[in-house]
């Protein structure tokens, strides 16, 4: 039995490690076989196969995941996205309503709105931020809510409490993307949330190389995830799971300088004159700061801007610009910089981007393990280049 750490810092080296260690192998190695000799396991899901998300490397992040939290379960999945989806296809039947933050990722947003909806699975949108609002849209088949930490591109924090409360009071499994804050930042798990989802793609494995998913919760709804799972084939290779493993173990010290990092970066832009607006929560004058102080132990690396001028001018800014590299994706050691417009959001319509807000010349900035000095040197620079 492994011992339990309450630090994050250590539970990412020590938990869910194998004891004894393989052959004394301080690293966890990769098994590269698909299938196990039968040794008496009972049910489809016990028998060991990789499809199953249940080799010895699947086993060991599942349970590092879980404490991450302080949950009782988790599982691994290939992508961000099969984790999000195969989670809702496990609480939702046909006949069933979900409800949902009307600003969410690009892909969990087109799932929901437009998939869902083909399996005979309803939704009503919410303002996250409106709690007296939520109960109008309840119905008698409404069965579970479904926001994120921290919303995608315009950094909004919503009134995660009041969404627990709500949930468990009218009886609604309740979901979270925790990605932008990862467990570091915020246990959502612990917080209450049900089911806690993350792309792994982006800071828990940090290094812009894989792309992994995870759900971490409730033991009685991983099961079902488990099952469904399955079914669906959203495996992560074991190899994956190695790169994975092997990023989430410096997630604490990335994710602390990344947050340090953010908020000098965050603070320089509020003094750039042709910067309209800064979307950060860290920033003390943020809308969103005491309600993210109060949720999460730190604010992240990501933020975004708006540059006067629009798309055009965004476009030339980023063009000018050295070190962070134009491309979509989030989290990792390398800064990157993307206009939602153009990319994350591109499948939405003029009218989703004016409701949520999202305008043309909008810039995200995911800030990176860089020297922060030269990156606000860079976007010095660029900015007096325009
Ligand atoms: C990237 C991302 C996803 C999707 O994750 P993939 O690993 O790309 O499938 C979901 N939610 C958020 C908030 C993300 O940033």
């Amino acid at each position: 039995m492994n011992k339990k750490y309450d630090s994050i810092e250590t539970k990412l080296i020590r938990a869910g490690e194998m004891s004894p260690r393989i052959m004394g192998s301080v690293s966890m190695p990769v098994f590269q076989s698909s299938t196990y000799e039968y040794g008496g396991e009972e049910g489809y899901d016990a028998i060991r196969y990789i499809r199953l998300n249940n080799t010895p490397n699947h086993l060991v992040l599942n349970d590092k995941l879980a404490e991450l939290e302080n949950a009782e379960a988790a599982i691994v999945t290939s992508s961000g996205m099969a984790a999000i989806s195969t989670s809702l296809l496990s609480v939702l039947k046909k006949g069933d309503h979900l409800l949902a933050q009307n600003s969410l990722y690009g892909g969990t947003f087109d799932f929901i709105t437009k998939d869902l909806n083909d399996l005979g699975i309803e939704f009503d949108l919410i303002d996250a931020d409106e709690p007296d609002t939520w109960g109008k849209k309840l119905r008698s088949n409404t069965k579970a809510i479904y926001v994120e930490s921290i919303t995608n591109p315009l950094m909004m924090v919503s009134d995660l409490k009041s969404v627990v409360e709500f949930a468990e009071k009218h009886n609604l499994v309740s979901l979270i993307d925790n990605t932008f804050t990862s467990p570091v930042l915020f246990r959502a798990a612990e917080f209450g949330f049900d089911i806690s989802l993350h792309s792994c793609t982006k800071y828990m494995n940090g290094h812009n190389d894989i792309v992994a998913g995870a759900a971490i919760g409730k033991e009685k709804y991983i099961k079902k995830i488990v099952h469904k799972l399955g079914h669906l084939g959203g495996t992560l290779d074991p190899h994956t799971c190695f790169l994975l493993h092997r990023g989430l173990k410096t997630l604490a010290l990335r994710m602390r300088y990344q947050c340090e990092s953010a908020l000098k970066i965050a603070e320089f832009l509020k003094t750039v004159s042709t910067v309209k607006k800064v979307n950060y929560p860290g920033l003390a004058s943020d809308k969103y700061h005491s309600r993210a102080k109060e949720y999460f132990s730190g604010f992240s690396g990501m933020m975004s801007f708006e540059l006067e001028g629009g798309v055009e001018k965004a476009l030339r800014f980023i063009n000018n610009l050295s070190i962070p590299v134009y491309a979509p994706s989030l989290g990792g050691v390398e800064s990157l910089i993307v206009i939602p417009f153009k990319t994350s959001h591109a499948g939405l319509t003029a009218e989703e981007l004016s409701n949520q807000g999202i305008s043309e010349g909008l810039i995200r900035f995911s800030v990176g393990i860089e020297s922060t000095s030269d990156l606000i040197d860079d976007l010095k620079t660029a900015f007096d280049s325009l």
